[in-house]
């Protein structure tokens, strides 16, 4: 593991609810910033109440994740989809990973246009013989169904500013904000999403873990699903999400230590962020070694936001 002179500062939230329908969702991980907290949490509840309405009336975990990506996506204080953060030439470059536990997955890399980038995701997964895809055309997206947007739709005043303050005092690195989703149906499966508009201030064509599968995005129905959020080319250098899966799945660690486990090396790669981890069988684990974390977590008997 990477040495680093700075120890993770690990915050773990454990989750009560042991089995049955389980929704966590996160909305990045970051700095300290002058968030509207009030904001933050109603879109969260909103999130949750969209996601958890699914599995309760027996939707899969993957169309419950989607339906809880939609409502952040939507949502301008998100880095992701509407409010995604300005790469260093003005403009939203956006990615997005959905995986099922079943192995499926689908991911999309660079879009410009669509409104609801999971959704470019759920389509190259089902809808192509591929995983990772990047940059579709306008014509390819109106066969896959996906509903566009020109790219001012995406670009917010706030992400105006936050670009425009990381190009004239320094590069603010730490202003990202991701989000993700992970939850567990009635029938005891998995899935896992992300989507991000990267980090503020990116070099035009960089590209994150969001949309790795096995970095930033990962469900195996055997043992976890995971979602992160953080400096992305850490969690990339770490390949977090498979590292978390694979500690539980093969050294029998549980998922807390696992995530800790993660979240400390990707430390050593200077890099901090959060996870949700959500297992086949048992509670669900939020832990994150930056400033702050905002995430939601429901289930039968608790449901909680924090921002
Ligand atoms: N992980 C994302 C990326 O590196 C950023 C974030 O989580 O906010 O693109």
């Amino acid at each position: 593991m990477p040495e680093s002179g700075n120890h993770a500062r690990i915050v773990t939230i454990t989750t009560e609810a042991e089995d049955g329908l389980t929704l966590l969702i996160h909305g990045g991980a970051g700095s300290r910033g002058n968030h509207n907290a009030e904001e933050v949490d109603r879109d969260l509840n909103r999130a949750l109440d969209a996601g958890y309405a699914k599995l309760e009336a027996g939707a899969s975990a993957e169309e419950a994740v989607i339906a809880a990506i939609h409502v952040m996506e939507d949502a301008p204080e998100f880095n992701a989809g509407h409010g995604a953060a300005l790469t260093s030439d003005g403009i939203v470059q956006m990615d997005a990973c959905l995986m099922d536990g079943d192995g499926s997955v689908g991911a999309a890399t660079g879009l410009g246009t669509a409104r609801n980038p999971i959704d470019v995701a759920q389509a190259v997964k089902d809808k192509t013989k591929h995983v990772l895809f990047a940059e579709p055309t306008d014509q390819e997206l109106a066969d896959w169904g996906i509903e566009t947007e020109d790219n001012e739709y995406f670009i917010t005043d706030e992400r105006r500013r936050q670009l425009v303050s990381a190009q004239n005092d320094g590069d603010e690195w730490e202003k990202h904000g991701t989000i993700g989703a992970v939850a567990r149906d009635g029938q005891g499966h998995l899935a896992a999403a992300t989507s991000t508009g990267g980090i503020t201030n990116q070099m035009h064509g960089r590209v994150g873990d969001t949309p790795l599968p096995g970095c930033g995005t990962y469900a195996n129905d055997e043992t976890a699903a995971i979602s992160g959020t953080g400096i992305g080319e850490a969690f990339i250098k770490a390949v977090a999400a498979n590292q978390i899966a694979s500690r539980v799945r093969f050294a029998g660690q549980d998922v807390e230590d696992a995530a800790k486990a993660t979240l400390d090396e990707i430390d050593g790669y200077h890099g901090d962020g959060g996870v949700i981890v959500l297992p086949a069988t048992g509670h669900g684990v939020i832990a994150y070694n930056s400033e702050t974390m905002k995430f939601g977590f429901r289930s039968r008997t608790e449901s909680e936001v924090h921002s």
